[in-house]
């Protein structure tokens, strides 16, 4: 069993999803999905919030693009036969957001910890509608809600994971994983209270993670838009090597100074079980990317 994850770009547009769609029906064992909000659509929600909390209509544009754009891509990829259900449960969220934006434009006096909570609702609905595409895009795929099993409880004002309760729920999930899987990155709850948290922001790399270290997946596959690790900035220099494999503890020294391509908490728990991560690009999926181990 392997655990694929896809960023942003890789859900972000309708070419870029029949590539998840291909590389996820081509696998020949079961799978669990883990999917980013499609590209951009994180940092609307967030924009968004910050405009309704202002008190500004400016955020209903921005939330007509969203919607049409997801729109877009269910015409573009989904299924005929399944497209009316999946437009309805993407219009069903966005229609959340508009209440949720509407709340806050309206109560500018709400408490700090009131607002800060829409916030964290508003920004879960990215993942949550990629995901709802993803799993209507693939034919007998399993829809799971992470909520449900990541779990972060509040310290010093911050979400910090629950990692041995997320490590059983995630275990309690799938006791056994056959076929195909789709769960959303990032998204959680508090495990007291349950309102909706997140791991931070990239933090889906994480939430694969977590999901492959507590069912011993035989590998996790982080799918993205670059080849691998290089040995430098490919943008900067022209000399710049892919590398074929590299330690954890490498790849951990080159996230913690910055390189883009994992969220750094990532590799504790898969690299403690000698899971294999491979780094692979959805838009070049025959090259065999970086593995680390
Ligand atoms: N969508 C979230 C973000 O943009 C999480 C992720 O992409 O990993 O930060
Ligand atoms: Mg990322």
């Amino acid at each position: 069993m392997k655990v694929l994850k896809f960023g942003g770009t890789s859900v972000g547009s309708v070419e870029s999803l029949r590539n998840v769609k291909d590389i996820v029906t081509g696998q020949k064992e079961p799978v669990i999905v883990v999917v980013s909000a499609l590209g951009g659509v994180t940092n609307q929600l967030i924009e968004m919030t910050r405009l309704a909390q202002s008190g500004s209509n400016d955020y209903e544009p921005i939330l007509a693009q969203v919607a049409q754009r997801h729109r877009d891509v269910i015409a573009g990829v989904v299924p005929e036969a399944m497209q009316g259900q999946c437009s309805a449960i993407v219009t069903q969220f966005i229609d959340n957001l508009h209440s949720f934006y509407g709340t806050l434009s309206l109560n500018r006096d709400l408490p700090q910890q009131e607002q800060q909570r829409l916030a964290d609702a508003i920004v879960c609905h990215g993942e949550v509608m990629s995901s709802a595409i993803v799993a209507c895009m693939i034919e007998g795929a399993v829809p799971h809600f992470s909520p449900n099993f990541i779990k972060t409880r509040e310290r010093d004002g911050r979400h910090v994971l629950e990692a041995e309760l997320t490590r059983q729920l995630i275990a309690n999930e799938w006791p056994a994983v056959e076929g195909i899987h789709v769960a959303q990155g990032f998204i959680a709850d508090d495990a007291d209270e349950h309102f909706k948290t997140n791991l931070g922001r990239g933090g889906s790399d994480y939430t694969a993670a977590l999901i492959a270290a507590a069912l011993r997946a035989d590998s996790q596959e982080i799918w993205t838009d670059v080849d691998g690790f290089y040995d430098k900035d490919p943008r900067k220099y022209d000399d710049a090597r892919l590398l074929d494999q590299m330690t954890y503890a490498q790849a951990q020294e080159l996230c913690d100074a910055g390189a883009k391509v994992i969220y750094p908490p990532t590799l504790r728990p898969v690299a403690e079980l000698g899971i294999p991560v491979w780094v692979k690009n959805t838009f070049n999926p025959t090259v065999p990317g970086t593995v680390i181990r």
